[in-house]
């Protein structure tokens, strides 16, 4: 009988998208891939350590496992970002995990499991990925029949102060256009209908060579790619995340040439105050970060945008953070991820003194929520009575009667359907904005 193995993930796109590739992997080797962990014979945990509390995430998991079922307890193994930046000590903080599995080893699990299986103690691999590892993955290990992520460039170069990403996932490694475009022209005949371009930071997308890149033009080489893999025809293409400092006006020009790019953009700004953006050694000051919104809000298509905040860095200051609400009001989000500041070991922030206390850090989350909140009242509001392209996902949780999906400005959308729109690409006209949501009706 095949051995069992179950992944769960935390985190980011990147990591959905390594689980996929585990998963191809591990059944290539002839494990079999479950959907619980009830039951299976290994428990993967593919981590993120992009702050405190999604890294604790990962002890609590073990401890509920078991409690749940203490006579039948998995292996279990730990891959990912924690995996990465703990190594050794994970053994130490939980005497149940019995392997470990860095960023770069993903396709070396089967060896890791059948080691730590034949009686070894705390197995571990933090190497580095071995040259020529395919980044194929198989249709069924997709995280979604007709959504699929298809990573361009992995890893980080940019040291920003607060974040760990550089040390947990290695320096910036951009895959050749041409395994991209090849990849997109297998699932755009397998009938997926919208790729997500992935990577930290996808607009830093460097490649060795111009392969699969001869003829189609841009400002730079992840302009030059997305031209290229929206020639391939794939109903929808996103991308993300972008950053800021590496972000060419081009990109929208390329937007604005093919109707498959999708009229949404995410776009990081952390701060608006620029002390603090120094501070974080973005690369960007606001004035830097506005110009390129100017261009992408001025775009002859409607285009969406989103961002991301950190609150309460290290001697944010009331003035610094006004700052931020004032950016906030001037950019007008489709959506903000906000965060607290979380001090993450190793990276240079963490030297600093963390000078807001957890309620103040809380309050100023609040308060910049609820601005966004009024915000995007408006920018929601601004929707009814036109019509979106909708790609239907699957039936609401909320109501038996309506279908979910995402529109190509990657807003959620629900409407009136029957289970078989499934997969299709329908056009909605929005009736009723919700406060992170659409409501329409199929036109
Ligand atoms: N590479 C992208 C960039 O910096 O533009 C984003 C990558 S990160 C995985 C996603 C988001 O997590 C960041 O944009 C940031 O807002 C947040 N983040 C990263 N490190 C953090 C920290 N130490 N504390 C709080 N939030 C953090």
């Amino acid at each position: 009988m095949s051995t069992s193995v179950y992944i769960e993930t935390f985190g980011c796109q990147m990591n959905v998208s390594d689980s996929e590739r585990a998963a191809r992997g591990l059944r290539k080797a002839g494990y079999e891939l479950v959907g619980s962990a009830d039951g299976a014979d290994v428990v993967l945990f593919n981590t993120c350590s992009v702050r405190e509390r999604a890294e604790q995430r990962v002890y609590n998991r073990i401890g509920e496992l078991r409690k749940a079922a203490p006579e039948k307890f998995p292996l279990i193994g730990v891959m990912g970002c924690v995996a990465q930046l703990e190594g050794d000590s994970i053994f130490e903080q939980s005497k149940a995990v019995s392997f470990i599995a860095g960023t770069q080893a993903t396709d070396r699990l089967s060896t890791l499991i059948k080691r730590a299986q034949g009686g070894e103690a705390a197995v571990i691999d933090l190497g580095e990925r071995a040259a020529g590892e395919s980044w194929d993955i198989s249709p069924v290990e997709r995280h979604s029949p007709y959504v699929a992520f298809v990573p361009i460039i992995e890893g980080c170069n940019k040291f920003c102060s607060f974040c760990i990403v550089p040390y947990s996932r290695g320096r910036e490694n951009s895959r050749t256009a041409r395994e991209i475009i090849d990849e997109v022209q297998c699932l755009k005949e397998a009938g997926y209908k919208e790729v997500h371009l992935i990577g930290q930071n996808v607009n830093s997308y460097r490649p060795k060579s111009s392969d699969g890149l001869e003829g189609f033009v841009g400002a730079t080489p992840f302009a030059r790619l997305l031209r290229a893999v929206a020639a391939t025809g794939i109903a929808r293409l996103k991308f993300t995340t972008s950053f800021p400092r590496d972000f060419h006006p081009d990109i929208v020009s390329a937007i604005e040439e093919f109707p498959n790019l999708c009229d949404w953009i995410h776009l990081p700004v952390q701060s608006g105050s620029d002390r603090i953006l120094q501070a974080m050694r973005r690369g960007h000051d606001s004035a830097n970060y506005l110009r390129r919104i100017d261009r992408i809000k001025s775009s002859s298509r409607r285009l969406a945008l989103t961002s991301d905040v950190i609150v309460g860095f290290p001697g944010e200051t009331r003035d610094d953070f006004e700052a931020t609400l004032k950016l906030i009001e001037q950019c007008r989000y489709d959506s903000l991820y906000i965060f607290k500041y979380s001090k993450r070991s190793g990276t240079p922030a963490a030297k600093l003194p963390d000078t807001l206390s957890s309620e103040e850090k809380t309050e100023r989350f609040l308060e910049l929520e609820e601005l966004q909140r009024s915000l995007q009242r408006q920018v929601y509001a601004d929707y009814v009575g036109r019509t979106v392209s909708v790609l239907v996902e699957r039936p609401s949780t909320r109501s038996a009667a309506d279908m979910t999906g995402h529109s190509t400005c990657n807003k959620v959308v629900n409407f009136e359907g029957e289970s078989n729109l499934q997969g299709s690409v329908v056009d909605v006209l929005i009736i009723e904005p919700k406060s992170n949501s659409l409501y329409g009706r199929v036109c």
